[in-house]
């Protein structure tokens, strides 16, 4: 059989990655701004079926080798990918998938789905070994958890995983207040992020922590910042992944929006509160990295301690910018015209356009709000 399931999605930083989906959705699935998997139940995969999976990898992995080995010596063609779907009937979007991941040299793994943590250690181990066993040129195998699952894992138990070959742990913190995480019903709290990071880091992970500026909203913005800098000069992970807050339509934090009941930041307010926090990192060797396309800058990215000016120098100089060029970035940027702070110059056409969208969605923030939806 030439076929395994995935899941719906996968971090960025995981885009040459084949995926392996060892559950089904998210066994908490209750945060307030995360429209991901509203309305799918969590469930766990045997660890069978998911043998199962890598066996039919291996089998597309083995049977595009074979070919390409015989019939051109090493390059693709277009004849062999015909082949492959028509003769040997392998379904196109498996064959796809395989196609990226050996292109990319079949570096990377990223286990499926929100909290693969949530599965039995020893099963997990089982997994990894039999995925190593097909694939031992894989040398990054990575995944997302929940802070609530890992604090309740053993220093041992998360030792013998990361022996197995887990390489990374990306952890959805959001937010290191208690008040913010209460707020968007994370199901932590700040002490929690640190005890689960900190096990995550002694155990040898490398760790994702992702940052979600503007979630506490105009009541806890200077909260959220403050108290998420805590948490994460407490673990010191090897990633400060940036996530700015987007209220999705059909999501809880959207209605609470809509009855008042939570008050977005302006985009200008979030780039201010992601500055607030980054000034009080301090201590620690982690990378900030601002890569995702609901982030309005981009261009802040760099290693801590040293980098720490060249990650604040483009929060900075937007922040110092007029509030008509401000308005013409954000413009440029959530339109798609504009990928970086760096790109931007003054010109007549994002001035047209800025005014155009302005009279049209009737201030800047709402058709940025608008338009990062509509990109989603
Ligand atoms: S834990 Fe992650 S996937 Fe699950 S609801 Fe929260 S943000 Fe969404």
């Amino acid at each position: 059989m030439y076929e395994f399931e995935l899941g719906p999605i996968r971090p960025p930083s995981e885009a040459y990655s084949i995926l392996l989906r060892i559950t089904r959705n998210c066994p908490w699935n209750k945060c307030a701004f995360c429209p991901v998997y509203k309305n799918e139940k969590f469930s766990l995969r045997s660890v069978e079926e998911i043998k199962n999976d890598i066996d039919s990898m291996f089998q597309i992995y083995s049977k595009i080798q074979a070919k390409v080995n015989l019939e051109t010596g090493g390059y693709m063609s277009d004849e062999i990918i015909s082949s492959l779907i028509n003769d040997d009937k392998i379904p196109h979007q498996y064959l796809q998938q395989m196609l990226f991941w050996m292109h990319y040299g079949l570096k990377s793994l990223f286990l499926q789905d929100a909290d693969s943590m949530v599965v039995k250690s020893s099963d997990m181990i089982e997994i990894l070994n039999y995925t190593k066993s097909k694939f031992p040129m894989i040398d990054r195998i990575t995944c997302y958890s929940r802070s609530k699952t890992l604090v309740v894992k053993t220093i041992d138990e998360l030792k013998n995983i990361r022996a197995a070959g887990l390489s990374r742990i990306h952890i959805g913190m959001e937010s290191g207040s208690d008040d913010v995480l209460k707020l968007i019903r994370k199901g932590v709290t700040g002490a929690e992020h640190i005890t689960a990071g900190k096990k995550v880091v002694e155990a040898g992970f490398e760790l994702s922590e992702y940052f979600m500026p503007g979630l506490g909203g105009r009541k806890f913005t200077s909260e959220n910042a403050r108290e998420t800098a805590k948490v994460l000069n407490a673990v010191n992970p090897s990633f400060i992944r940036v996530r700015t807050t987007t209220p999705v339509p059909g999501t809880d934090l959207f209605t609470m929006m809509e009855k008042g009941e939570w008050e977005p930041l302006t985009e200008t307010e979030k780039v201010e509160e992601l500055r607030n926090m980054i000034e009080q990192l301090d201590g620690i060797t982690s990378f900030v990295q601002s890569d995702h396309m609901m982030n309005l800058i981009e261009d802040s990215n760099g290693k801590l301690p040293e980098e720490k000016d060249k990650i604040l120098a483009p929060l900075n100089k937007f922040l110092q910018m007029s509030l008509d060029d401000q308005e013409c970035f954000i413009v440029g940027r959530r339109t798609g015209r504009l990928r970086f702070l760096s790109d931007y110059s003054r010109n007549k056409d994002l001035i047209e356009l800025r005014d155009k969208v302005k009279e049209k969605f009737g201030s800047i923030d709402n058709a940025a709000a608008a338009l990062s939806i509509s990109s989603l």
